[in-house]
């Protein structure tokens, strides 16, 4: 049963940011994760405002510079479909595939994806947690097989998104509007660490609405791909995932960013594999050296070491799969 909430449809942008902004009320994109989240009273609203009467929300589009521009509301399955995605960026591609199942996908937008609230069972249960303002993380002598195993602090959350990590690889930013004006903030920063601020999922402020998202050109070389692992094959989120970006000079990578979903609260750049991997020769040295180091800052709960073994196998298999592309 849904608590009553009133339902607008602005059709300008001012509009809603205004609706937001005074308080009680959300954005509504798709509704696949806010829906949810209202009908099983993890949290409640006095309004919903729907972006979907605004105009110049949907869309891909391509940049003066050649890199991408993606309307916040434009549906997972368009971005996992899109020919250009696939051929230029398949990490992202690849990432919006994952995503849940094609009814999700179809009607699921990938600002909602971006900003949706975490699936930990206990924020989403009858427990007053910290992430809903309560006291402690109930994770921490629970049932915590599906937690982080990096950059926990005060809650263990793992970050739901499979295309943030793969934005982050891509070093794409998003384009917002607010109270305050407008502002570009990297992906790499949208999201909050727990140590910051347990109760919030991402930076923006209220009433601030997540307008476009702008990846820039693929760098010279570029290798870029995502891997997810989940316990059932549809419909889930990851328990292990990387988003890989490798800029390849032949068989040395000249840059990299190696993201991990299902990791941390936030997507996870796993700098000691990046910084094993750049400048280095991708040989089975070098691929060794990596799945050790991605592992090396791990901290694992009492139900979640199978992560370990896991994380490491998966980029050992990935970064080889790069060597033979
Ligand atoms: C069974 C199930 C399985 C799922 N599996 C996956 C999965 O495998 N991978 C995955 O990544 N996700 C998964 N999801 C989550 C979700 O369906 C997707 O993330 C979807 O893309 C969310 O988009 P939406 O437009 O429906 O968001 P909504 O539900 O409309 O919004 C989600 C949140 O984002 C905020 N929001 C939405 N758009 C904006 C905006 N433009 N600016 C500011 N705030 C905004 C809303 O206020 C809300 O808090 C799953 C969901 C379900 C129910």
């Amino acid at each position: 049963m849904f608590a009553p909430f009133a339902f607008a449809r602005p059709t300008h942008l001012q509009d809603a940011v205004d609706r937001l902004a005074a308080g009680g009320a959300q954005v509504h994109a798709g509704g696949t994760d806010l829906l949810g989240c209202l009908r099983d009273h993890v949290f409640s609203v006095d309004t919903l405002v729907s972006l979907s009467s605004i105009e110049g929300l949907s869309g891909i589009r391509e940049k003066g510079d050649g890199g991408l521009v993606i309307g916040a509301l434009t549906t997972i399955s368009e971005i996992a479909g899109h020919p250009e995605i696939r051929r230029r960026y398949p990490v992202l591609a690849q990432a919006a595939a994952e995503v849940g199942s094609p009814q999700l996908r179809n009607q699921g937008t990938l600002g909602g994806n971006l900003c949706q609230k975490p699936r930990c069972w206990y924020y989403r249960g009858d427990f007053p947690c910290l992430r809903k303002g309560g006291y402690k993380c109930f994770a921490v002598n629970g049932e915590n097989q599906y937690h982080c195993i990096f950059g926990g602090a005060n809650c263990f959350i793992v970050h739901p998104s499979d295309t943030a990590p793969a934005l982050v690889a891509l070093d794409a930013e998003v384009q917002t509007i607010g109270p305050r004006g407008s502002r570009r903030i990297p992906v790499a920063g949208l999201h909050m660490p727990p140590a910051e601020n347990p109760t919030r999922e991402t930076v923006l402020e209220s009433g601030e609405i997540l307008v476009e998202i702008l990846v820039p050109p693929p760098a010279d070389g570029l290798y870029s791909a995502y891997r997810k692992i989940r316990t059932r094959r549809a419909w889930d989120f990851a328990i292990a995932g990387c988003a890989l970006a490798l800029a390849m000079d032949g068989t040395r990578v000249r840059d990299c960013r190696v993201v991990l979903s299902g990791a941390a609260p936030i997507p996870w750049r796993s700098r000691e594999t990046e910084e094993v991997l750049r400048g280095a020769v991708l040989d089975d040295a070098a691929i060794r050296e990596a799945s050790e180091a991605v592992v090396a800052t791990a901290q694992p709960m009492s139900k979640n070491g199978y992560k370990v073994p896991l994380f490491k196998g998966m980029i050992e298999e990935e970064l080889r799969k790069a060597l033979e592309a």
